[in-house]
């Protein structure tokens, strides 16, 4: 009997990379990563922590005293947002949701999705909008590859079927009313924003319930087979329980690739620049 899944952006790609690694992390609970993050990579980490822990507040309304961040780096990326923030000049009925979390059911599954900052509000002609905001403190990323990634994906699909849920009246929106923004610390006066339509919305929506039903189809079977693609392998902590040592080790991504408890999903989304 299939198990109801709550589907992140990091279940997903995780199940679509090796089914088999679905099962070990996902329903065995293998602990994961196998190895101890660098000395460098921890300290990545905890600064792309802090400093969306910085824009939570900060949109929340606190002031964000300057002299108080300690780490000069974090100090750095927080003038650089001042200089550059993306999510002006929005509508005065906008509201500034950080750190928001939505759910929308997926067949028999869950899907889930946080944001860094979601913004709503009317437009001018009294139309609902949704704007996502995703702040990168690594490297910036082509906007093809953006559009591709699982979290573009399922964050505005979340947004089509779900954001309903943020207005009293649970108005509608149309895929047309909402973006997503990648801001890249690294290119601050270059995010990334990209569209939704309702084609695209039909399209990317279907697919998602083709993933369900392959998911439900795998429960059913429990059969878990390892990837063909040797090169999921070398990102992966489980080659030891899969005679997989042969594909050799690579750093991992730990924006997409890091996957935390879901249930205590970490708000950071640092990648080694
Ligand atoms: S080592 Fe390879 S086959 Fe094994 S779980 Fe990881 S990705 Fe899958």
């Amino acid at each position: 009997m299939t198990e109801r899944q709550t589907l992140s952006q990091y279940k997903l790609a995780n199940f679509l990379a090796c089914q088999r690694r679905f099962q070990l992390r996902y329903l065995r609970r293998l602990p994961w990563p196998a190895s101890p993050l660098s000395e460098r990579t921890e300290q990545l980490l905890q600064q792309g922590q802090d400093f969306h822990q910085l824009l939570e507040r900060h949109f929340l309304g606190l002031t964000i005293d300057k002299a108080t961040i300690e780490n000069g780096r974090v100090r750095h990326w927080w003038q650089t947002f001042q200089t550059h923030n993306p999510a002006q000049h929005f509508p005065s009925n906008a509201r500034f949701l950080p750190e928001t979390g939505l759910t929308v059911p997926l067949r028999n599954h869950l899907l889930y999705g946080r944001f860094d900052l979601l913004v709503i509000g009317e437009d001018e002609a009294g139309r609902p909008f949704a704007h996502l905001f995703d702040w990168k403190t690594g490297r910036p990323i082509e906007a093809a590859e953006l559009n591709g990634r699982w979290q573009t994906r399922l964050y505005l699909a979340l947004l089509a079927e779900g954001s309903n849920a943020f207005w009293p009246q649970a108005k509608s929106i149309s895929p047309e009313q909402i973006r997503l923004t990648y801001w890249f610390v690294q290119e601050p006066d270059a995010p990334a924003t990209i569209g939704y339509s309702a084609a695209a919305h039909a399209a990317n929506w279907g697919e998602l319930q083709q993933f369900a039903t392959q998911l439900d189809e795998t429960f059913a079977l429990d059969a878990w087979p390892l990837t063909d693609d040797w090169n999921h392998c070398r990102e992966c902590a489980y080659q030891n329980y899969c005679g997989r040592q042969a594909a050799g080790t690579a750093t991992p991504e730990l924006d997409e690739a890091e996957e935390p408890d879901i249930l205590n999903e970490q708000l950071l989304t640092p990648e080694l620049p």
